[in-house]
């Protein structure tokens, strides 16, 4: 299968580390076959990779949408890659104010409506699953009482019924921790996990809020080099930045966000994939212990932002 290669302007973006995640919750990193990832190539050669699990496409730990919505999407995305080359249609976006590793319709189909994707005043509605175990669900309930007292932009809101809203379900794939959306979806849109560590919820929290990976800043490459030869087939794709003038980094490169992949995500050969510059350690990467203070202030810079109107 071919895999997409890097290219800075590209405006696809990918993800994390499945294996990251695994490792932080202690599952064997078991690794997915390369055949069962496919490849959306647009028009102008760009390429976009990921799975299908119970009726969802995902891109690593990312659910993208679901298999009805994907035809609309890449149609979508198909008529953003045709504005994109309207100058006309440059001018009238308004790009967003601050940083984040978050906003980033023009980026990827990942966003279909761009300028809901933020939850409205910073109120994120959910429920939980009754097939989580009581410890389970005190797990999850630790990781949102540790986030609605650090962040002040964004509070998760207990509202079973609420028609938009974020469900934690339980997770299906053995091979993996969890998935989530980014940001807004509308409707119920799932939040799933199977790993119940702090850092881990808070991670997959993290996307639902907006949060993309860290190392998929426009600036990442300042920060951490990308070893591409010890990526595994049909994995580089996750390795992609998101940059363009709908994209902001929020605040300084992070390298202790919960956001960001180990060193070795998605590695081939056991050596290293992201290889920190500025004499930074390989083990400072990756952590999924918590939210991380840039996390946090990131979150509440991209919620204090405002909305932002693309095309
Ligand atoms: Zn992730």
């Amino acid at each position: 299968m071919k895999t997409s290669k890097m290219n800075p302007g590209k405006l696809l973006i990918a993800t994390l580390t499945l294996s990251l995640v695994l490792a932080s919750c202690g599952k064997p990193a078991v690794q997915e076959k390369a055949e069962d990832i496919k490849t959306q190539t647009f028009s102008n050669g760009e390429t976009f990779n990921y799975r299908v699990l119970d009726g969802l496409i995902i891109s690593d730990d990312i659910i993208v949408g679901t298999e009805q919505e994907f035809s609309g999407m890449v149609s979508k995305y198909e008529e953003i890659l045709v504005a994109r080359q309207d100058p006309e249609a440059q001018n009238n976006k308004v790009s967003p104010q601050g940083v984040g590793i978050i906003k980033n319709c023009d980026i990827t189909f990942f966003f279909t409506t761009c300028q809901d994707s933020r939850w409205k005043d910073g109120k994120i509605y959910y429920s939980v699953d009754n097939t989580f175990t009581q410890t389970e669900k005190q797990s999850i309930a630790v990781a949102l009482a540790d986030w609605n007292m650090r962040v002040t932009g964004v509070k998760w809101i207990y509202q079973p019924a609420a028609a938009n809203r974020v469900a934690f379900t339980r997770e299906t794939d053995p091979n993996a921790c969890g998935h989530s959306s980014i940001g807004y979806k509308g409707g119920v849109q799932q939040l799933r996990l199977q790993c119940f560590s702090q850092g881990v919820v808070q991670h997959e929290m993290g996307h639902a809020a907006g949060l993309f990976h860290e190392q998929s800043r426009c600036d990442r490459d300042n920060y951490v080099t990308i070893q591409w030869a010890n990526i595994k087939s049909g994995y580089s794709g996750n390795f992609n930045k998101a940059c363009g003038n709908t994209v902001s980094d929020y605040g300084a490169y992070n390298y202790n966000s919960v956001m960001h992949y180990g060193a070795y995500g998605f590695s081939s050969n056991g050596k290293p994939t992201i290889v920190p510059k500025n004499g930074v350690a390989l083990s400072a990467i990756g952590q999924r212990v918590a939210l991380d203070a840039g996390d946090v202030s990131a979150l509440n810079k991209m919620y204090a932002a405002g909305t932002v109107k693309y095309f």
